[in-house]
């Protein structure tokens, strides 16, 4: 897709098991003459990619679909806005992946802020990474909610790095918040958002610079079963699954999932309505026994306002339009948040985007293949899928994690799973 143009003046680094950004060249890390084969093109597979090119790894990226404009993949249907877990799809709940989750997160929160802060256009690429701040509404006083109380006292105590925090019920008036939301209380904080279609592109051109090779192809059946033919076709010492959904069939994992969302497109010029900076939010909640009470409203960019959204368990049907009912609902609860929203346009270029956000029973698995191969030796595959609603906010630290997954199977050590007392609790 790009020519190999030039060499990033930055870099991927673990310091004390945390990934971080460096700025400058990496210092000629011990040529590992190892290549690593990374399964999955979306966010997942293209972060795990960058951290272990950084580390020396050659990389090779095999993937049946990129990040496409016109048939876009799931990580850039994303509302890709940073947050602190759970995320407001209200589906992370595994103590063991929300508990590294967190830590995962907080990485994340750190490179998203320093490729925002350190990087400029990368040979005249934007990145589509912004602060913004992001505002999340409760219809109770969060001394109601213990579990929302709890988390937003988690991320207070993280006023060291998580940016902007506010509490107040002002909010509600300061946005216009219509009466009819039924509005208590609200926070607000400084987010990382991501344009994903820039983003994922410029992901994709910092890893050819860096020279990783892509391979478009679609792998069938189970990962375990080939792993020593994928090993020896790709000369490679390790394999990343990071095939979102696909974990289903290529990890033979029966507790994958979608979670069906969706977003509206609208113009954000400031001629139908109040130009939006800010991001809005109420997190969905399963008390209420009903999928249809999550508002997500995001700049995309400058031009763009996405409206979300919804929540759909094992519904695979890509078939919504802006007609659908639940589509229309969606968009009277965002209408409610912003004055002057139902006169909006929609987007040229498209008014929906869909896509199936890739759930697991317990959440996100970042772990090594913990049966044994056909001979019994270990297997080299590492699985990073699962991330659900919070692929983009997890990516770095995920990455971090692959790497330091790699490097176990380097020294030779047994897999072992997810574990509480091995997560980076914060
Ligand atoms: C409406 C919506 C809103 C969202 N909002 C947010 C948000 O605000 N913040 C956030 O962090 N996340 C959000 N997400 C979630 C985010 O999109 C996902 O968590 C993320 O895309 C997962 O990335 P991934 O790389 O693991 O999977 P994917 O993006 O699905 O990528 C998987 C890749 O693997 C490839 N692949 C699959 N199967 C095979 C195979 N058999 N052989 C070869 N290649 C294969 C695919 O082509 C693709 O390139 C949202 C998702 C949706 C749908």
């Amino acid at each position: 897709m790009f020519a190999k143009a030039f060499t990033p003046n930055f870099y991927l680094e673990p310091v004390d098991n945390e990934l971080q950004l460096r700025i400058g060249t990496p210092s000629p890390a011990a040529p590992k003459e190892k290549r690593i084969l990374v399964i999955g093109g979306g966010v997942s597979g293209m972060t795990s990619a960058w951290a272990l090119m950084d580390q020396g790894y050659d990389v090779t990226i095999l993937s049946d679909r990129w990040a496409d404009r016109k048939n876009r993949i799931t990580s850039q249907i994303a509302g890709a806005l940073w947050e602190y877990p759970p995320a407001v799809c209200g589906k992370h709940t595994d103590a063991i992946s929300l508990c590294h989750s967190k830590g995962w997160a907080m990485t994340s929160y750190k490179i998203f802020e320093q490729i925002v802060t350190k990087l400029g256009e990368t040979d005249g690429i934007d990145h589509g990474v912004r602060m913004r701040i992001a505002n999340f509404f409760f219809d109770t006083p969060l001394e109601a909610r213990p579990d929302q109380l709890e988390k937003w006292e988690e991320i207070c105590s993280l006023s060291h790095t998580i940016k902007g925090l506010k509490r107040s019920a002002d909010l509600i008036q300061h946005h216009s918040v219509d009466q009819k939301a039924g509005m208590k209380d609200a926070y607000q904080l400084l987010s990382p958002a991501v344009d994903t279609d820039v983003y994922m592109m410029w992901l994709h051109f910092v890893l050819s610079c860096k020279g990783a090779t892509f391979v478009t192809e679609r792998i069938k059946g189970s990962l375990l079963d080939q792993e020593e033919e994928l090993l020896s076709r790709f000369d490679a010492y390790a394999i990343i699954n990071a095939t979102g959904l696909s974990a289903l069939e290529l990890a033979g994992d029966e507790t994958v999932y979608p979670l069906r969302g969706a977003i509206i497109r609208v113009k954000n010029d400031g001629t139908k309505f109040p130009k939006l900076t800010e991001a809005l939010a109420v997190t969905h909640d399963e008390t209420y026994g009903t999928d249809e009470d999550m508002v997500f409203i995001v700049p995309r960019n400058d031009n763009i306002l996405i409206l979300g959204g919804i929540t759909e368990p094992n519904e695979w049907n890509l078939n919504l339009t802006v007609d659908t009912p639940v589509i229309k609902r969606m968009r009277e609860r965002c209408n409610a948040f912003v004055p002057g929203l139902e006169n909006a346009e929609y987007d040229d270029e498209t008014d929906l985007l869909q896509g199936l956000r890739p759930f697991r029973g317990s959440n996100v698995r970042v772990e090594r293949e913990t049966a044994p191969r056909k001979d019994g030796s270990h297997s080299r595959i590492v699985h990073t899928y699962g991330q659900g609603g919070s692929g983009f906010s997890l990516s770095f630290g995920c990455a971090g994690t692959v790497v330091s997954l790699v490097q176990e199977i380097e020294a030779s050590k047994p897999p072992a799973k997810m574990e509480l007392v091995n997560a980076v609790c914060y």
